[in-house]
């Protein structure tokens, strides 16, 4: 399937998501059968390659896509987020068999949700202590995840925990005995992404699903997985910030108070120029870190660290920018920006808060 197909695919769906987002957000839930059916058209792991039945989108494309769909509904983004970074982690991390085994799952329409934050290690992922403990030809699962996105729609859970003298990741089916899903109740934002707790107690699956043997280095599995989780959320903020500025251009050009359009007033007119270049600046950084992605620059990591944080930033400000344009016709549940003033407070948070993202930078510029 061609990256234009894949993108008409995208916007088939468009007019569904966009008359639904706010009703899902105020339900707490995406029907999953939407999910399945994109998911099973591969839009959710764009960037699998066509052997393993997936789109085999550049970065850049999965980026255009990813702020469209999260133009639309960042709950819906958020699980395509979740389950992107899962395949990436079967892609990076698994090896022949496995990548074999899972990927065509996940692009066939089974969902994933991928587990490394814990009760007592949430920015601190060394303290993590989930374990990986050897039975044979087994593994035994034991420990707690916490707020793991789209858990709550997931067939598969990627588990990660402590295994040998260092870590590991592991594909654990999400019915497997022994495993509790239990939604996050009431999330401020992202509402329909199916943020859950899920607790593993001696759950037992084959040694074949610890991905490329296990026993890896805990920074570097972290890394891996969250990489493509931080440009994932990246791009997802670049449509947050697309819908706030075409829902407040298109109010202040219609809307009049003092004999004048909102437009007109200056004060407004700032709003909306500052809100195009958040939109600007954080398309911008995607473009660049997926450009790394795509050239396999040696500046990826930081480069995706720099968009994400960037994104989050500019959406948060420019959602905050949204509501005060919009006023009382924007301060109430289901409206676009009433959902993404909320959605985007979270981004500064999931995948590296933004002090995390800071300190990651300000070590990068220390070492130039
Ligand atoms: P803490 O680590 O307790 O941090 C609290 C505050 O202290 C923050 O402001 C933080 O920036 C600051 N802080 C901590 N350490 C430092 C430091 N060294 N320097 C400066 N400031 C510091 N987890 C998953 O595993 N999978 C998911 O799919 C997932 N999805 C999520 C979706 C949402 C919407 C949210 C809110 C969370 C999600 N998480 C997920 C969890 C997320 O990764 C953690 O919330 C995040 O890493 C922060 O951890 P914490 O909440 O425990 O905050």
């Amino acid at each position: 399937m061609s990256a234009d197909r894949a993108a008409d695919l995208g916007v088939a769906v468009t007019p569904l998501i966009r008359d639904n987002a706010g009703a899902w957000d105020i339900a707490g839930e995406v029907p999953r059968d939407l999910l399945r059916k994109l998911a099973g058209e591969g839009l959710f792991c764009a960037e699998v390659p066509a052997d393993h039945g997936g789109l085999g989108f550049s970065s850049q494309e999965n980026g255009r896509l990813t702020a469209h769909i999260g133009s639309l509904c960042s709950s819906l983004r958020s699980v395509m987020t979740s389950h992107g970074m899962a395949a990436w982690t079967v892609q990076r991390l698994g090896d022949r068999h496995q990548r074999a085994a899972y990927l065509p799952l996940f692009t066939g329409g089974e969902l994933a949700a991928v587990g490394f934050s814990e009760p007592n290690a949430g920015s601190d992922l060394s303290a993590m202590t989930a374990s990986l403990t050897p039975d044979g030809d087994h593994v035994i699962v034991d420990g707690d995840k916490k707020w793991v996105t789209a858990a709550a729609y997931a067939d598969h859970l990627i588990i990660f925990a402590r295994h040998g003298t260092g870590a590991a990741a592991v594909v654990v089916p999400a019915s497997a005995p022994g495993v509790t899903i239990e939604p996050v109740p009431q999330p401020m934002g992202c509402r329909a992404a199916g943020h859950a707790t899920v607790k593993l107690r001696g759950v037992r699956v084959p040694a074949t699903a610890l991905l490329g043997g296990g026993d890896m280095p805990l920074p570097l599995l972290v890394t891996t997985a969250l990489s493509y989780g931080r440009i994932s959320v990246a791009w997802g903020c670049v449509g947050i910030l697309r819908a706030c500025l075409d829902v407040c251009t298109a109010h202040a050009r219609t809307r009049r108070q003092f004999g004048r359009l909102l437009a007109e007033h200056q004060l407004v007119a700032r709003h909306l120029a500052e809100l195009l270049v958040s939109e600007r600046t954080a398309t911008l950084a995607c473009e660049r870190a997926s450009h790394c992605w795509d050239t396999g620059s040696s500046e990826m990591v930081i480069a995706t660290v720099l968009a994400k944080h960037v994104g989050a930033r500019e959406a948060a400000q420019g959602a905050a920018a949204a509501v005060q344009v919009m006023a009382s016709a924007g301060a109430q549940d289901g409206h676009v920006v009433a959902r993404a003033y909320r959605d985007a407070k979270l981004m500064e948070i999931i995948e590296g808060t933004n002090e995390l993202c800071q300190v990651i930078l300000s070590q990068h510029a220390l070492a130039r």
